[in-house]
């Protein structure tokens, strides 16, 4: 072996939210991990305010990191629960709300920054002695051969490993250097995000009205602000983005039906282009897919993340019984089990959030009729509202040990 040239069982390319809780995942069992991150894996919080990237983290995702010893960094920096969940039609008299306490739960889940999670996850894997992280550095080539593969960085390393991880988000490069497609629609919506104080509290409730151009949702955060995440089309962002302060908070009150009263302040804004795909492979030749690389998600039901956390939930426990059973971890029959267990539940979520998707972004009076009828009668069916509120936060399905706050070297099932 050359000096430029190192061994790593798993090479995790990416390590955004999904691919640094697999570091974490892997950390402490007998493989050695390398995560390599195109940036500089420095994350912080802004001195005033609140980071405008935020996720709603399921109970099922929360088990994953209490299990994975993150949780308790997490909520020592910040974090907001939700207890209650309110959905209604701007356009109709359609309505649902969801409460914890109906399901015996203490809450639905949390919200909490993006870089909260990051700044966690981080702390959390420099503590294991068989994960490296690399930062600043991205693959310059990939050869691989049905029994290893080699990974060429921009320095110049070389890194042989049994198999690359691909958690390089939506816009992954691993997957189209492997070339596998993806099918998905495009809505050509965009993303306004941004956190205000609202006149009256936000009652610990995920709040979303839909609106004929898309879902507006307010999140509950600390001290009484709310993140706002605003879903419409391109020129109606653009015209969001362009107003000043004053009058953007009118036009979301407005748009709210006042429902919190008036906006008294607002952070900055961003905007993000909203992307939904679902990857035709989620694995390829010494190669599996995790997170936004192999679906990506509309924001609306606050679940691509959760789901990227199901997935590595899922992988680890498929390597690890793998390992134990003494087989080659990279190999196509130990992969396809980890494919055939994530794409069919990432499917049938896709399917359903597209179903929404349209249901709610149309003006036809019969499926204006349909939605107002099906969120009321949904409301009123007791079996049906739990069924569809413990989905929501993770707990249905077949699922992994660590999203049932089981260790990853449980007995296998
Ligand atoms: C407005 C908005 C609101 C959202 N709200 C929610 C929510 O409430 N709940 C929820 O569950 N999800 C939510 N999501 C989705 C969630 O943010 C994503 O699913 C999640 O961030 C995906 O994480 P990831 O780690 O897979 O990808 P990313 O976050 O995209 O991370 C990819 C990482 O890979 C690195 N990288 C990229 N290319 C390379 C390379 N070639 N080499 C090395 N490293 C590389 C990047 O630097 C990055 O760190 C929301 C998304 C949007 C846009």
């Amino acid at each position: 072996m050359s000096p430029q040239e190192r061994h790593a069982d798993v090479l995790i390319v990416g390590g955004g939210m999904v691919g640094a809780t697999l570091a974490c995942a892997l950390g402490d069992t007998p493989l050695k991990v390398i995560l390599l991150e195109a940036g500089s894996g420095q994350h912080t919080l802004p001195e005033q305010g609140f980071e405008l990237r935020v996720s709603a983290i399921t109970r099922a995702s929360q088990r994953i990191f209490e299990t994975l010893g993150v949780w308790e960094k997490i909520a020592a920096y910040r974090i907001s629960p939700y207890r209650d969940m309110h959905v209604w039609d701007a356009t109709g008299s359609g309505v649902i709300h969801f409460d914890s306490a109906e399901l015996g739960e203490a809450n639905l889940g949390h919200i909490i920054e993006n870089n909260v999670i990051s700044m966690a996850l981080y702390e959390r894997l420099s503590a294991f002695e068989n994960v490296e992280l690399i930062t600043n550095s991205q693959f310059h080539q990939i050869n691989t051969t049905p029994e290893n593969a080699s990974v060429t960085l921009t320095s110049g390393e070389t890194i042989k490993t049994k198999l690359i991880i691909g958690a390089d988000g939506g816009r992954s490069a691993i997957r189209q250097r492997f070339g596998i497609g993806v099918r998905g629609w495009d809505y050509d919506q965009t993303a306004l995000v941004t956190y205000v104080k609202t006149e009256r509290p936000h009652a610990e409730t995920a709040w979303q009205r839909f609106l004929p151009t898309g879902p507006l949702a307010f999140l509950p955060l600390p001290e009484g602000y709310s993140s706002i995440v605003w879903s419409t089309d391109p020129e109606q962002a653009q015209e969001l983005l362009a107003m000043d302060d004053k009058a953007f908070c009118q036009e979301l009150a407005a748009a709210f039906d006042h429902t919190l009263g008036m906006i008294e302040s607002t952070g900055p804004r961003a905007t993000f282009p909203l992307r939904f795909f679902i990857a035709n492979n989620f694995i390829g030749e010494r190669l599996a897919l995790v997170g936004d690389a192999a679906h990506t998600i509309h924001p609306l039901a606050g679940q691509g993340v959760n789901l990227g956390l199901a997935d590595v939930a899922s992988l680890a426990e498929v390597l690890v019984d793998a390992l134990a059973a003494g087989r080659d971890i990279g190999s196509a029959k130990v992969l396809r089990r980890y494919e055939r267990w994530r794409r069919a539940d990432s499917l049938s979520l896709f399917v359903a959030m597209d179903g929404i998707k349209r249901l709610f972004g149309s003006d036809v009076p019969a499926l204006r009729w349909l939605r107002n009828f099906g969120l009321n009668l949904t409301h009123k069916a007791p079996p049906v509202k739990n069924h569809i509120v413990r989905s929501a936060m993770g707990l249905v399905g077949s699922l992994p040990r660590l999203s049932k706050g089981l260790p990853l070297s449980g007995k296998p099932d």
